[in-house]
């Protein structure tokens, strides 16, 4: 008898029908001899419709102990009620908040990490013969017995963090796609699906945009050596194994799953929630760059891409552009704004029209020609680069927002990485 956890996403669960179809999936692997724990995500765009109802009536929407326990309610909404479906078809299942099924957190309103998972009601649940069904994405700060959230997109961490807790052999994540895309099947039609693909690469996709896997969901997977199984719960379709290892860390065990010759690229990710800001004229001494991150990280701002060059025409002075996540921008901005004097800067440009393309593959560090070839498929595209930044295992661009959509398909068709007729996107309004 094997325990499965599975996740479904809200898209798997946006109506009644969809319920019901992802009941039906549940009850069949229960009834195949297995134990399974569900985690939930909040039906269709909930969180979202209670972000826009909180905006309705406070001005500024910030993190804290109402957003979290308004946000909460979405996915236990989705549990009572797919427990409900479940009954319906003859089998036996008890739902449970986050706090209940042990989920215990630090006290870091939308955006809670986990210290500590103690399912025993869930392995009491499952021992009496239930489907236990977890809300995702939520926990309890046992300090102030507060509500936390996990982030937007946290169910995944949520299934991961129970599977590793419980020992599950497997956690199977369920979407609105076939698996991990080499690229977005929302902007790339001709995107096909991976069967297997390393946690490493899985993390720069994550990382970089892919929306398909929460980050930290693969990090702890990776951690706990747990393995990752993504499918539509729309198709009985194989869907993508993420092996929990890095390409050069093969061990007797993932070596018969991971293709003897990687393929050079694995995908194609993008990120339109970026916002660049460029710091102009900062003396040009010892301890400038030093001040001016200072000024950022005592806002706990989160910078991705940085970059300093001297420009020629104004001796004494250079530019500092980063680049940072959107809901960050205002913060940031006035971070710097009021250490102005301090840092002797002249000026600060804004600038949310940006995008951000990123190639991966763990191919990249043995393959040569990468480079020359992804920056040649942008220029005949017409794309402008912005920035640039590179890992072992990556290579990532700021473009202008308009062109990214372009610039993701001219990468990807460049790679050969198209393929007509595989990407199918099931459901969900790509909110
Ligand atoms: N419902 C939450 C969100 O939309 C959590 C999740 O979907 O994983 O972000
Ligand atoms: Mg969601």
């Amino acid at each position: 008898m094997s325990l499965i956890v599975q996740k479904f996403g809200g898209s798997s669960v946006a109506d009644a029908e969809g319920v019901k179809r992802v009941a039906r999936r549940i009850v069949d692997t229960k009834n195949a001899g297995n134990d399974v724990v569900v985690v939930v995500s909040a039906m269709g765009d909930t969180t979202d419709e209670l972000l826009d109802l909180a905006g309705e009536v406070t001005s500024t929407i910030y993190p804290g102990r109402e957003l979290d326990m308004l946000l909460t309610a979405g996915e236990r909404i989705s549990m009572a009620i797919l427990a409900m479906a479940i009954h319906e078809l003859g089998a036996k299942a008890q739902s449970f908040t986050g706090s209940q099924a042990g989920m215990i957190t630090d006290g870091v309103h939308g955006a809670a990490r986990l210290v500590e998972v103690n399912p025993d009601r869930i392995k009491e649940s499952i021992t009496e013969g239930n489907i236990a069904i977890v809300a995702g994405f939520q926990g309890i700060n046992r300090e102030t017995g507060d509500i936390t959230t996990l982030g937007r997109g946290g169910s995944d961490t949520t299934a991961v963090a129970l599977a590793a807790a419980l020992n599950a052999d497997v956690c199977e994540i369920y979407s609105d796609v076939d698996g991990v895309f080499t690229a977005d099947p929302r902007v790339v039609s001709t995107a096909h699906k991976l069967d297997t693909v390393t946690s490493e690469e899985m993390l720069e996709l994550a990382a970089n945009g892919a929306k398909i896997l929460h980050l930290r969901s693969v990090e702890y997977a990776r951690r706990f050596n747990l393995k990752l199984h993504v499918r539509s719960s729309f198709s009985g379709l194989e869907g993508t194994v993420v092996i929990p290892t890095s390409s050069d860390e093969l061990t007797p065990v993932n070596m018969k799953e991971i293709p003897l010759e990687q393929p050079l690229i694995s995908g194609v990710a993008h990120d339109r929630s970026q916002a660049k800001i460029t710091v102009v004229g900062v003396p040009d001494v010892p301890g400038s760059a030093a001040a001016v991150f200072g000024a950022l990280s005592q806002a706990d701002i989160n910078l991705d891409m940085i970059v300093q060059n001297v420009p020629t025409d104004r001796p004494g002075v250079t530019d500092i552009s980063l680049t940072l996540d959107q809901a960050q921008g205002q913060q940031a901005l006035d971070a710097l704004e009021a250490k102005r004097e301090e840092l002797g800067f002249s000026e600060v440009i804004y600038n949310e029209k940006v995008g951000k393309l990123s190639l991966v593959g763990a191919g990249m560090r043995s393959g040569s020609g990468v480079s020359f070839a992804f920056f040649d498929a942008l220029s005949r595209a017409g794309v402008n680069v912005d920035m640039i930044s590179t890992s072992e295992i990556r290579i990532s661009v700021i473009t202008d927002i308009d062109k990214l959509d372009d610039a993701v398909r001219a990468v990807h068709a460049a790679f050969g990485l198209d393929v007509e007729g595989e990407a199918t996107v099931y459901g969900g309004t790509g909110r």
